[in-house]
């Protein structure tokens, strides 16, 4: 595995690679739910690549940049034992360099309410560093979870809208065996905030059962979603929607096409994600 932390050399490393090439972007920290998105990778491409950059331009100025887990050395450990064959793991100066001034801006659906609006400018710093990264790495195609739903949604528009050659591929949400959502952000929960966390995912599953049972109003769907989160003395809800898994308008009448329930949650104070298709 080469592991390269400027752009010249990984484009260097990948030269000789054999294609197709598939890439697993992430943030580090790595969890068995990167780990998915690379075995998937590794099973349907000749090779793989992965990067390791916590992007500061998706982050807010109140958010938890500077704290965000950096566990460098486990995970090329974990990668080398996953088969990767080349991660780039640049610093803020190679992704960034002085003087850069060149954003992807996301003026639109899905880039709109939800994450969108609980974290103003994120989306643009996220196409912004994957449209970087695809440029640099040049893979046919490019791994990423249905854990970040809106962003997947986003990418995927911003792929068709800049005429992007590499296809997205969409991976499920790999889950502990409660039911919570492997996040890299998990670690900073107290063991009892690691209990009350569970609630995101019966939450969804409260919604896929009324779902199930025939329910179409958006209202009744989400207040099955945030009657069970309120439930728990330490979570405090953000948001909790029906939207279309592609464009994410959020559905006010009554559900007419396919639907995704998105909820945001603070648990003590770790901000949480997660969704499930009600299809
Ligand atoms: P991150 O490092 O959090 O930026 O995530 C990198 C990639 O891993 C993104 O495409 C995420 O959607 C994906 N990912 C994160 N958590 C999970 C999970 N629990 N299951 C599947 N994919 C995930």
């Amino acid at each position: 595995m080469r592991v390269c932390d400027t752009i010249a050399g990984l484009r260097e490393a990948r030269r000789p690679l054999r294609g197709p090439l598939g890439f697993v972007p992430t943030m580090g920290a790595l969890h068995e739910g990167h780990a998915s998105l690379v075995r998937r990778a590794r099973q349907e491409c000749a090779s793989v690549a992965v990067s390791i950059f916590v992007n500061p331009t998706q982050f807010g100025p109140h958010e938890d940049f500077a704290r965000y887990p950096r566990t460098p050395d486990v995970d090329l450990r974990l990668l080398e034992s996953l088969g990767v064959d080349v991660v780039i793991i640049p610093d803020a100066d190679e992704m960034y360099p002085a003087g850069h001034v060149a954003r992807v801006t996301m003026s639109g659906y899905p880039a709109r309410g939800l994450e969108a609006a609980a974290r103003p400018g994120h989306f643009n710093g996220v196409a912004t560093v994957v449209a970087k990264l695809f440029a640099i790495v040049a893979a046919q195609r490019a791994y990423f979870g249905q854990k970040d739903a809106q962003q997947l949604a986003v990418v995927r528009r911003m792929v068709t809208d800049l005429d992007i050659d590499v296809e997205v591929v969409g991976c499920p949400t790999v889950r502990e065996p409660d039911g919570l959502a492997m996040s890299s952000r998990n670690r900073y929960l107290s063991p009892d905030e690691r209990r009350s966390a569970t609630v995101l995912y019966r939450g969804l599953c409260r919604a896929r059962e009324a779902w199930h049972d025939g329910e179409r109003s958006p209202g009744a769907l989400r207040r099955a979603i945030v009657g069970e989160l309120l439930l728990e003395r330490v979570v405090r809800p953000e948001y909790a929607a029906i939207v279309h898994p592609d464009t994410f308008r959020i559905y006010r009448g009554r559900v007419d096409g396919p639907a995704l329930a998105a909820v945001a949650a603070r648990v003590g104070t770790t901000r949480l994600i997660d969704n499930a298709s009600l299809d």
